[in-house]
């Protein structure tokens, strides 16, 4: 059984009076759920702050991105070493805004991938396709090649520790979310393709979560799909009652 993991990607919003109200406000309210993973990727700036305030909570923090040198002169960059010194345990690889704004390619996924596994780190790595690439049936070539160069060179042995997110580019921060048709097809593509380059039993145990306007109103039917196995929330996941419901899927 694969437990279900429901990530919020904060992207570049919230000040740090904001961090500690959605804290004390969030805590109460999953404090008794156990049966799921629960995560928050903030700005990199408050993840120390984060893991501090969730310390007796159930809920866990990452990073919504990394570099993937150890140490070295690279203005600005945050490695795998730094965040796991501080208790981070996720890092989101490779997201759709990463790719489109600050040149990500699949190479460089790769690179950071292999950093973060080898720092004992878990990548979500983000993949997905463009409203045009959809509409010219590239989706699942595009899909395809983004996981067979992403994870080029990880051994199966490390399989099992990354978590793949699923988001179509056209409805990250859209308000259209892919049917749940349209998303079990691909996540059950997903795993064809994994089960094809590593082994269709690890392919099984593999976590791919669903990201792309995931609200209340579709968190459910979302969920009640075979290969969906949690969600990647943004817009959502910044106020606590709305990221409760979503984190409290039936
Ligand atoms: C995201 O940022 O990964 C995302 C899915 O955003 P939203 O939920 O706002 O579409």
């Amino acid at each position: 059984m694969r437990r279900a993991m429901l990530a919020g990607n904060w992207k570049m919003f919230k000040n740090a009076r904001e961090v500690d109200a959605f804290a004390d406000d969030f805590i109460p309210l999953i404090e008794t759920v156990h049966d799921r993973d629960i995560l928050i990727c903030p700005a990199c700036i408050y993840i120390q702050r984060l893991i501090e305030a969730f310390r007796e909570s159930p809920a866990k923090v990452g990073a919504q991105n990394v570099y993937w040198e150890d140490a070295g002169a690279y203005t600005g960059e945050i490695s795998a070493p730094m965040l796991k010194s501080i208790g981070a345990q996720y890092a989101i690889i490779g997201h759709s805004e990463r790719r489109e704004y600050f040149n990500e390619t699949n190479a460089s996924v790769n690179k950071k991938i292999l950093a973060v596994l080898k720092h004992g780190l878990n990548p979500i790595v983000c993949i997905g396709e463009t409203l045009e690439e959809r509409e010219s049936q590239k989706a699942f070539d595009v899909i395809g090649l983004q996981i067979r160069e992403g994870l080029t060179g990880l051994g199966i042995d490390l399989l099992q520790e990354i978590v793949i997110a699923y988001e179509p580019v056209w409805a990250i921060g859209t308000g259209k979310t892919a049917t749940p048709d349209i998303a079990q097809e691909v996540h059950h593509y997903i795993r064809d393709v994994l089960a094809e380059l590593f082994d269709n039993e690890y392919a099984q145990t593999i976590r791919i979560l669903y990201g792309g306007s995931v609200k209340p109103e579709n968190i459910d039917i979302l969920m009640a799909q075979p290969d969906i196995d949690g969600a990647l929330v943004g817009g959502a996941s910044l106020d606590t009652k709305t990221f409760e419901r979503i984190v409290k899927f039936q």
